[in-house]
């Protein structure tokens, strides 16, 4: 009789990445849904601190799986670029929907359960360990044996750490506040606009600050946080004070916001993906270090480790050696490294007057130039 703990597929981390994984397998290979099985440190919803941007390329994602958008966001018609009294607007239709990633990722998670997988709430890994025939996962609650695991449980990843994949890639940091405010009066919600302010750049942040307009409860507010991708090799700004800066200038005081933070580990081509019969999915493999945008890669790489998986069953072959190349030859891998490049060269930028140019430059040229940009960075789609 086969002992119950046994899984074909354990998936660490019901976040985008470990959602998608599964719903994808469901799809290619539904026979395999019984035994498959989710660990989630959390029970959905679960609190997750993040902007909440869904760009057109997220969207995309969500349709592959056969989903909609299917809850409460504020859509974003116009993204603002500023950096210092520079600034830029670049419009596109429904370019990003701002949600609460509680409700997203339990949406995603109800999805799940209804494909037949079960998602075992509470559930966090302490330890796994390659075993005959397969991987032993041990969590607070139980011990369990999987032919196959995938390691999507995000930035600080316990799967990556227990296998020993030292970290060749960088981690970024950020901090978010939440802001209430008028819906009728502030032009995030009257002219649908996020914000990507550059303007700490000046202070040695390798990243932006953003302003998202969002729904709590129904309620207005602006997600607003700072991003430092810490990609370049020179010395690095006091991220604090640069966003106390920041919110001061929106008349924001320091003392009145409550400071969540989180990492986000950035995608190195170079980096490990696999081992044997191990795959890394999402943030624990490395998403983008330009705009730290996650929720869709983490989505993509689910499409991308369902079918690795999928292909091992059928050839009883579990290295997964080819893992890293598949990630590189799709076009996940293709965009996280044009924005790796991108991320290197902007914010390696000694010169507040090189990115004063760069925005004077796009000021004056032609909107559908600006698009264009946008698009090969992955920000809009030229379709829309
Ligand atoms: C402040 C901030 C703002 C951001 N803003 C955006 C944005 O606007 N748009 C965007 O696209 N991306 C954004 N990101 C990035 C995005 O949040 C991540 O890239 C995305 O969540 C990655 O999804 P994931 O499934 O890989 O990981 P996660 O969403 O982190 O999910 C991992 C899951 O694993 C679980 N887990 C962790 N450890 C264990 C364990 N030991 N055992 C079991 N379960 C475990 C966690 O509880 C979690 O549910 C932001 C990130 C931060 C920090």
């Amino acid at each position: 009789m086969m002992n119950s703990s046994h899984y074909d597929v354990i998936i660490v981390g019901a976040g985008p990445a470990g959602l998608s994984t599964a719903l994808h397998l469901a799809h290619v290979a539904p026979s395999l849904a019984e035994r498959i099985l989710l660990l989630e440190a959390a029970t959905h919803p679960r609190r997750k601190v993040c902007g909440g941007a869904i760009t057109f390329h997220g969207a995309e994602q969500l349709r592959q799986l056969g989903l909609d958008m299917d809850v409460p966001a504020a859509v974003v018609h116009n993204v603002a670029f500023r950096f210092g009294h520079h600034e830029f607007t670049t419009e596109s239709q429904n370019t990003m929907h701002i949600i609460q990633r509680e409700a997203f990722d339990a949406s995603l998670a109800s999805e799940v359960c209804s494909k037949g997988i079960e998602i075992r709430g509470g559930e966090r890994l302490g330890d796994l360990r390659p075993v005959s025939q397969g991987i032993e996962l041990t969590t607070n609650k139980g011990v369990y044996q999987a032919s196959v695991v995938v390691g999507a449980d995000g930035s600080n990843s316990v799967v990556r750490q227990k296998l020993g994949i030292r970290s060749t890639m960088g981690v970024a940091r950020l901090l978010r506040a939440m802001t209430p405010v008028d819906e009728q009066t502030t032009p995030a919600f009257t002219h649908h606009t996020a914000v990507f302010d550059f303007t700490c750049m000046q202070q040695g942040v390798q990243g932006y600050i953003w302003d998202f307009p969002c729904f709590v409860d129904g309620q207005a507010f602006l997600n607003r946080g700072i991003f430092d991708s810490r990609i370049a090799s020179r010395p690095r700004g006091d991220l604090k004070a640069a966003f106390a800066t920041a919110l001061t200038e929106r008349g924001i005081a320091w003392d009145s916001i409550k400071l969540e933070g989180h990492p986000v580990r950035w995608f190195n081509p170079r980096s490990v993906f696999a081992r044997p019969r191990v795959l890394l999915a999402g943030d624990a493999a490395g998403v983008d270090p330009l705009f730290a945008e996650g929720i869709s890669y983490a989505m993509e790489y689910g499409a991308i480790a369902a079918s690795t998986i999928v292909e091992a069953f059928s050839q009883k072959e579990f290295t997964f050696a080819d893992y890293r190349n598949r990630i590189l030859r799709h076009d996940l891998g293709h965009m996280l490294l044009t924005k790796v490049r991108i991320a290197k060269m902007l914010y390696r930028l000694p010169f507040p007057r090189i990115c004063s140019l760069l925005w004077r430059f796009a000021e004056l040229a032609p909107p559908a130039f600006n698009r264009r940009i946008g698009a090969m960075l992955g920000v809009f789609s030229l379709k829309g």
